[in-house]
Order: structure tokens, then C-alpha cells, then sequence
């Protein structure tokens, strides 16, 4: 058995990952931190909520020095991943003087100007952002020896692979490159081989795609009902946080509207919204002022938030890998969660789908009488 303390990292990390109450590493950390401390490229590959952000963020933060410079760069797919990425370096860097910064799009370019002047050692941020400040030469990243691609699947799928090789392209062939993912697509393994140097590769609880602490279940549902039909199944259960995920702004906007008429402690969080709008959002959603988050899949990416005991599919996702993301939103960190998932008579195929591609079968279960709700 491995402990934190096996690690060569230093001891005001040591002693952050125990402020943090971080008692063992999670499989995927036992393997990557060390294999980091190396010095050699490394892919990660785990699932969901395994710990794969502390699995880099604690060698990189070990690496870094207070030197003024840029050190490292995380790119990573979403505003709210960058947010919450820079939130967990700065705890894991507490006892250490280096400064970490998120840089994305929606939030004042003028502002993160005067902040990258004020000296940072690390950024994380989003590729378009980040591109944007390499254009107007606001943001130098020649010294940088550390770069991170976290949640790589997600960044692909959101169309980010030219951003990518460009940015790429602008930091030192000398870097150590980490590759973060919980899928591993045929464009992934493209990409490193073409950016990345003899990489070693770890793999955790591989064919099994999601998280074993995921109770799913679907129930059939009409569409004309739906909101009834919801209404009754979180009714009968016993509901911390909830996300629900549609599959339109405009479902997020009507099914928001919808809870909200009905007393739910509810709020959407779509593209659409500020990024001020957003955080108040999520704000909320983390300090359980509101009970249910309604998003579409691009505002729910690698969004990670304590207490989630319930990802709902309002709406059935069309592909079978953003089911995985979905309720991979749940059961984080060995805790347990429910992902249900309502089904219309037209959306079985996607169900079946869903299943081949998870290699299980959801159980149906029937939507709760007006006697079962509580
Ligand atoms: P992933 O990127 O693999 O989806 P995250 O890095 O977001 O997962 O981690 C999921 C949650 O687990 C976070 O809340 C994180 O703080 C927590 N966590 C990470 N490592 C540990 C650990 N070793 N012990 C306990 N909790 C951990
Ligand atoms: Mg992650």
C-alpha cells in the first residue's frame, strides 16, 4: 500500500494533501505521481472522479519555484474546469509561494492582462483564451516545462485539437507533456504521438467505463408527462445535489422555468448565460443554496462538485460517451450516486446504444405512483 508520504514530493505539499484530508492516493495517483516525478511524458487514463487532477497537480506544484515566470500550462476544456483546476493547485500549493492563475474565455481580457503582469508561475486555461493572449503577445510561454492536457477527450469533442497543436507548437520541444483523460479515442493516441515523446502509459480499470459506485436506472417515460414524471421520481427519493442535463439552451431554459414554478431550489446554467451569470450559478449549486442544476453537456464538462448524489437525464443524451461524462458527475471520490434516465418509446435505440457502449444493462424502473411520493 502506497501513502502520500511515500512520495519524494516536498513536505509543504505533503503537508497541503493533508490540510486537503486526502488519506491515500487513489489508484490512478499511485501510478502517475511517481511516474511524473520521472521526468518523462505520461498519459492517464482513469475514469471519472478518480482523482486524476491531484494525480498531476501534485508533481507539477512540486516542480514549480517561485522564479517570475510562467512554469507550467493546463489546458483545459471548459471555463468552470479551469476555475476549478486553479482552485485545487492553489490548495495543493497553500504552503508554497507560487501564484496560479485560470485564463478563459467570457471573463475580462484587460483583467487577466494585469494579472498575468503581476507574475504567475502557473496557468490554467482554455486553448481559445489562451490563443487569444499568445496573439496579442500578452502571455509568453517560452519558459514554460510543464504542459498538461486535462480531460484531452473532452477538449477533441469540443473542437479544440487546432487550438491544441498550435498552442503546442509555441512551448519548448524540451517540456514534460501530461495527457489526462478518462476515454482514450483514436484521436488522443494521434495526438500524443505526434506531440508527445515516448510516453508511458497508465491505465486504470480498463473495459470498465463507468465508476462501479454508480447505481444507473431508467424509467419510460411519455413525453407529453415528462416533467410530471420527473416531478414524482425526485419526490420519492431522497435528493442531496441533483443534476439534470438537457439537451437544448431552450430545454435547459423550460425545464428550469418548470421546476422553479413548481418551489424546486433550481437553476439552469447553458452557454447563454455571462460567465458572471455562470459563477453565481455554480455558486449556488456548491453551497446548496440551490438543490437541482439544469445544464446542457458543454456547461457540464468535468464539472466536479461534492454531494452530487443524483445525475438525472431529462433528456436522454445522443451519443453514448456523454452518457459516460453525464453521471460521471456522480459517485466522485468514492461516494455513492444514482444517474436515472428518462426514456421516451422513440428513445429506446438510444438507451440500447448507451448500453453496447457501457458493455451492461440499465434496469428499468416504473415512474413512482402519486401514493409512493413522499
Ligand atoms: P477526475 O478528474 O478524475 O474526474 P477529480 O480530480 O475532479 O477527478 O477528483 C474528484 C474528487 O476527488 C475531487 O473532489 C477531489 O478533491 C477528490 N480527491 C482526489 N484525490 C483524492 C484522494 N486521494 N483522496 C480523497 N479524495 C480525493
Ligand atoms: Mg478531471
Amino acid at each position: 500500500m502506497t501513502y502520500f508520504t511515500d512520495f519524494k514530493i516536498s513536505e509543504p505539499i505533503k503537508k497541503a494533501i493533508q490540510d486537503m484530508g486526502f488519506e491515500e492516493p487513489s489508484p490512478i495517483q499511485e501510478k502517475a505521481i511517481p511516474a511524473i516525478l520521472e521526468g518523462g511524458d505520461v498519459i492517464g487514463q482513469a475514469q471519472t472522479g478518480t482523482g486524476k487532477t491531484a494525480a498531476f497537480g501534485i508533481p507539477v506544484v512540486d516542480k514549480v519555484t517561485n522564479e517570475p515566470y510562467i512554469q507550467a500550462l493546463i489546458l483545459t476544456p471548459t471555463r468552470e474546469l479551469a476555475i476549478q483546476v486553479s482552485g485545487e493547485l492553489q490548495k495543493l500549493s497553500v504552503h508554497k509561494r507560487i501564484r496560479t492563475l485560470p485564463i478563459y474565455g467570457g471573463q475580462s481580457i484587460g483583467h487577466q492582462i494585469r494579472a498575468l503582469k503581476q507574475g504567475v508561475h502557473v496557468i490554467i486555461g482554455t486553448p481559445g483564451r489562451i490563443l487569444d493572449h499568445l496573439r496579442r503577445k500578452t502571455l509568453k510561454l517560452d519558459r514554460v516545462h510543464t504542459v498538461v492536457l486535462d480531460e484531452a477527450d473532452e477538449m477533441l469533442d469540443m473542437g479544440f485539437v487546432e487550438d491544441i497543436e498550435t498552442i503546442l507548437g509555441q512551448v519548448n520541444t524540451e517540456r514534460q507533456t501530461l495527457l489526462f483523460s478518462a476515454t482514450m479515442p483514436h484521436a488522443i493516441r494521434k495526438l500524443s504521438r505526434k506531440y508527445m515523446s515516448h510516453p508511458k502509459t497508465l491505465t486504470i480499470n480498463k473495459g470498465e467505463v463507468t465508476a462501479p459506485l454508480i447505481e444507473q436506472r431508467y424509467f419510460k417515460v411519455l413525453e407529453r408527462n415528462k416533467v410530471d414524471s420527473l416531478c414524482r421520481i425526485i419526490d420519492s427519493d431522497d435528493v442531496e445535489l441533483g443534476i439534470l442535463f438537457c439537451r437544448t439552451k431552450k430545454g435547459v431554459a423550460e425545464l428550469t422555468e418548470a421546476l422553479q414554478a413548481r418551489g424546486y431550489l433550481a437553476d439552469g446554467l447553458h452557454g447563454d448565460l455571462s460567465q458572471a451569470q455562470r459563477d453565481v450559478v455554480m455558486k449556488k449549486f456548491r453551497d446548496s443554496s440551490i438543490e437541482f442544476l439544469i445544464a446542457t453537456d458543454v456547461a457540464a464538462r468535468g464539472i466536479d462538485v461534492q454531494n452530487v448524489s443524483h445525475v438525472i437525464n431529462y433528456d436522454i443524451p445522443q451519443d453514448p460517451e456523454s452518457y459516460v461524462h453525464r453521471i460521471g458527475r456522480t459517485g466522485r471520490a468514492g461516494r455513492t450516486g444514482l444517474a436515472l434516465t428518462l426514456v421516451t418509446p422513440r428513445e429506446m435505440k438510444h438507451l440500447r446504444s448507451i448500453e453496447q457502449e457501457i458493455k451492461m444493462s440499465i434496469p428499468s424502473h416504473a415512474v413512482p405512483t402519486l401514493e409512493e411520493v413522499v
